[in-house]
């Protein structure tokens, strides 16, 4: 545990605020920087021996029901942004920065290559890790570095893009070891009207086609080129399903929404219900996309390992399911 005499700890937080799906139990003991200087320190001072969970914005992520143990770093409040060469488009942005706000920096510069970042809810810490993308574009075709903490060396390291090595929705970054304290990007010149159309049509099929409940994007991976998760589950009629206080949207059938009572656990119930269906179906293998941090009831434990086709967890289990 970091000594809590660091002014930016925080004991016995309500999980449910820092996830977008609004679910999840307590947070022992969150540490919420507001400088890159102050995350680093932070993180020097963390007792190795207990667990780290990362959270940026929490909006892929559900937190179990019985909350977070250990220390959660979370890097939603790290905001500055740094011209590094305005010549050749290169930016660097905290970890916390929203991906909107990148998004309409790029665009205040006269810069192309984030228009798809402009209603992705998350931080840029979030974005590196998930490699998160939209409109056929993702963070890797944007990003040229990270400024990383290593839990493992107790070093902040540079990783450039092929350290990285982002693939469809993954990244090298391992939450358990690696805190992206900032992201590195390089954007090209573009046309002003351009760029402007592009982030208007992303925000208007966003308000057409996601629900405004609370949710955490995309539920699953997308199985196979041509092959979208939420069009599988259409077909399947998955827009009834329900388990709790957790429905599947009317308006993106790979979207899971609830409905002000849900528990991670109606949640994780129905991801399963939803893989076993399309699994039983169709010739894919769906993966969650979404994450699932902290201490999980045995129950979410042993669904959290069906949704991956891992063996069942014993009874002793893991602290830090993801
Ligand atoms: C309505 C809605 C729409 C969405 N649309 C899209 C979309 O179009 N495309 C898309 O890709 N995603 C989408 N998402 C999912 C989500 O917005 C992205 O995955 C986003 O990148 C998550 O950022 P975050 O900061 O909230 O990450 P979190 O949910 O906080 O974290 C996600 C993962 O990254 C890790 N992480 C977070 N910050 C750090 C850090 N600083 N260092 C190390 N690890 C970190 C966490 O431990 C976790 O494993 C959507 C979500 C919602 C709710």
């Amino acid at each position: 545990m970091v000594s809590t005499s660091f002014s930016e700890a925080v004991t016995g937080l309500d999980g449910r605020k820092f996830c977008s799906y609004r679910v999840g139990g307590p947070i022992d003991l969150a540490l919420m920087p507001t400088q890159y200087e102050s995350a680093v320190e932070a993180l020097k001072a963390i007792d190795t021996t207990t667990p780290l969970t990362v959270l940026g914005g929490g909006c892929n992520t559900l937190i179990a029901s019985r909350g977070i143990r250990g220390t959660t770093l979370i890097t939603k409040r790290m905001l500055a942004v740094e011209v590094v060469d305005l010549a050749s488009g290169r930016l660097r942005f905290d970890a916390g920065v929203p991906l909107a706000r990148v998004a309409t920096t790029a665009q205040d510069h006269g810069f192309s290559g984030a228009e798809f970042m402009i209603g992705i809810p998350g931080t840029v810490g979030g974005a590196i890790a998930m490699n998160a993308g939209a409109m056929g574009q993702s963070t890797d075709e944007i990003v040229e570095g990270a400024v990383v903490y290593d839990c493992a060396s107790r070093q902040v390291l540079t990783l450039d893009a092929e350290a990285l090595a982002f693939s469809y929705r993954h990244s090298s970054i391992d939450p358990q070891r690696h805190v992206v304290l900032a992201g590195y990007f390089r954007f090209k010149p573009g046309d002003a009207q351009a760029i402007a159309h592009l982030m208007q049509q992303s925000l208007d099929f966003r308000k057409a086609h996601h629900p405004k409940e609370p949710n955490g994007g995309s539920v699953f991976k997308n199985p196979a080129p041509g092959h979208p998760a939420g069009r599988l589950l259409d077909e399947l009629g998955a827009k009834t399903w329900r388990e709790g206080g957790a429905r599947i949207s009317e308006l993106h059938a790979n979207f899971i929404v609830n409905d002000g009572s849900a528990t991670s656990t109606d949640v994780l119930r129905l991801m399963l219900k939803m893989k076993t269906a399309i699994e039983a179906h169709y010739p894919f293998k769906v993966y969650p996309e979404n994450r699932f941090v902290g201490q999980p009831s045995d129950e979410e434990a042993r669904l959290w390992a069906q949704l991956h086709d891992r063996p069942l967890p014993s009874s002793d289990l893991e602290d830090h399911a993801g």
